[in-house]
């Protein structure tokens, strides 16, 4: 198996579904999603899932919003977000573009419209319109979900207006907590790092990339990388809520870890965060 990014041949990782290419750093994983396949949807509980961690969503859109305000074309008016999932960052982004959103679960984008959000239930790109296009096209926490990924991307180049902009929010390869659970799956401990491909979950992650390799991968597709930031994965907003949805009431415990959480916080910020976002220009 060649990689997807630089076509060396890849290494096994640290799971029989795991590959790593020795040059270039991108892992994979061979899981398959059950998106719309009604009994794994049942066995997960979407709301509770989403809950923990929307305090550290929410600002983290209005960082990735200031940064694609300031790399978008002057006049830039139409931003699709695929995946749009709760609308989150629909509602982030109207008072600054405006928004269509799109979301493959039949249920989200059902809910999602309810609440008033202008969402599109279906893939991209199959389901827009044949002559639609954006400036600014944002993947939060979807692409490192789709398989084929240079498609996807190839697309966007097609539906991006000339300077229109690229915003990829995804998980980092490089960051602090993936390579501790690294560390631990090769101690025998598998449980975080299969939480971090989201293993078992409706849209289990296929790609794990850092800046460097994404960069190459969307350079094939015509596009230029503009700016890369990272996103703090742990902010202290929240914190209590993301521990308490985890732990299901053990309080006494809770309480526990957010003290270690929030002495630790200074600590994690010295090394590479979990969460980061790269911007890409159609010339
Ligand atoms: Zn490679």
């Amino acid at each position: 198996m060649n990689c997807l990014v630089c076509a060396q041949q890849t290494m096994p990782g640290l799971s029989a579904w795991h590959r790593v290419c020795p040059a270039c750093r991108y892992e994979s994983a061979a899981l398959e999603p059950t998106i719309n396949d009604a009994q794994v949807h049942v066995q997960v509980d979407e709301a509770q899932r989403e809950a923990g961690l929307k305090a550290i969503r929410q600002e983290n859109f209005k960082t990735i919003i200031g940064y694609a305000t300031a790399q978008a074309a002057p006049g830039a008016r139409r931003l699709l977000d695929v995946g749009a999932a709760h609308g989150w960052f629909l509602e982030a982004a109207s008072g600054h573009f405006q928004v269509l959103g799109m979301e493959p679960d039949t249920a989200v984008a059902q809910q999602t419209a309810a609440r008033g959000l202008p969402v599109r239930q279906g893939f991209f790109p199959d389901a827009l319109e044949a002559d639609e296009r954006f400036d600014v096209i944002v993947f939060n926490d979807v692409i490192e979900h789709i398989p084929d990924i240079r498609s996807a991307l190839a697309a966007c180049h097609e539906r991006l207006t000339p300077g229109g902009i690229l915003v990829l929010n995804l998980p980092n390869s490089r960051g602090f907590f993936y390579r501790l659970s690294k560390l631990f799956a090769r101690a025998g401990w598998r449980a975080p790092f299969e939480r971090l491909w989201q293993k078992g979950l409706p849209s289990p992650h296929v790609h794990y990339f850092q800046a460097e390799n994404l960069s190459r991968l969307v350079g094939m597709q015509g596009l230029e990388l503009k700016m890369t930031a990272e996103l703090p994965a742990v902010r202290a907003a929240g914190m209590l809520e993301r521990l308490r949805c985890a732990s299901q009431g053990k309080m006494l415990g809770v309480y526990a870890q957010y003290a270690a959480v929030m002495l630790a916080l200074p600590l994690l910020r010295m090394f590479p965060s979990d969460i980061v976002v790269c911007i890409y220009r159609k010339p």
